[in-house]
């Protein structure tokens, strides 16, 4: 996809999200990687009115080259680039459930969202570490992120929200989707010991990379 595909991309994706509460106010920011840099929403900028011309551009080193001045979580998304060089987008939101979740102080924190569906092992991979509280825009997240998105695509921060990767930014929104969707099931079934997949089933849905 050019540069002028994936910004209107981000607007259309983001605005998606905004309209279906998974975003509030100026929450959550999206990363897309271009050949030659990245397009990150900019700080403080709400993701139901994005502009696509004032998209940040950030150079092939993080360098913010164009467009307003970016996310100040911008960070979180290098960390996931860094770790993932098949990672074509980042979107990090606040979103209601999964943030729930990441506030439970008896979560199992290598694992907090039990795989009661398919699609939520599908689209998250079946691994969703969970990182301790930073304060936001704090940059010792980074080398944590960057540590744990080695073999997750998807992170849990708590008390804060996920940050989740994906292969194209319709991946990662999915992805993001599909966890605020696992994360409101768990919720809801908190205190009915649910039947979740067996390993062999959930081993069978994985996807590859
Ligand atoms: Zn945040």
């Amino acid at each position: 996809m050019d540069e002028t595909g994936a910004r209107r991309l981000i607007v259309s994706l983001a605005g998606s999200l905004f309209a279906r509460g998974f975003s509030a106010g100026s929450s959550g920011n999206i990363s897309v990687r271009l050949d030659d840099g990245y397009l990150i929403t900019p700080t403080n900028s709400c993701l139901g009115r994005l502009d696509a011309d004032a998209l940040s551009r950030l150079d092939a080193e993080f360098r913010h080259v164009a467009g307003a001045a970016p996310s100040k979580e911008v960070f979180m998304h290098r960390a996931f680039y860094r770790a993932r060089p098949a990672c074509g987008a980042v979107v990090h939101l606040h979103s209601t459930m999964a943030t729930a979740v990441s506030c439970l102080p008896d979560m199992d924190a290598a694992n907090p969202i039990p795989a009661l569906t398919p699609y939520f092992v599908m689209r998250i991979g079946g691994r969703l570490p969970v990182l301790p509280y930073w304060r936001p825009g704090d940059p010792a997240i980074e080398p944590a992120i960057l540590e744990a998105a080695r073999d997750a695509r998807a992170v849990l921060l708590a008390n804060h929200g996920p940050v989740v990767s994906g292969a194209s930014l319709t991946d990662a929104v999915y992805a993001a989707e599909e966890l605020e969707e696992a994360a409101r099931l768990f919720m809801v079934l908190r205190g009915m010991a649910p039947r979740s997949l067996t390993p062999t089933q959930v081993t069978e849905l994985l996807p590859r990379g």
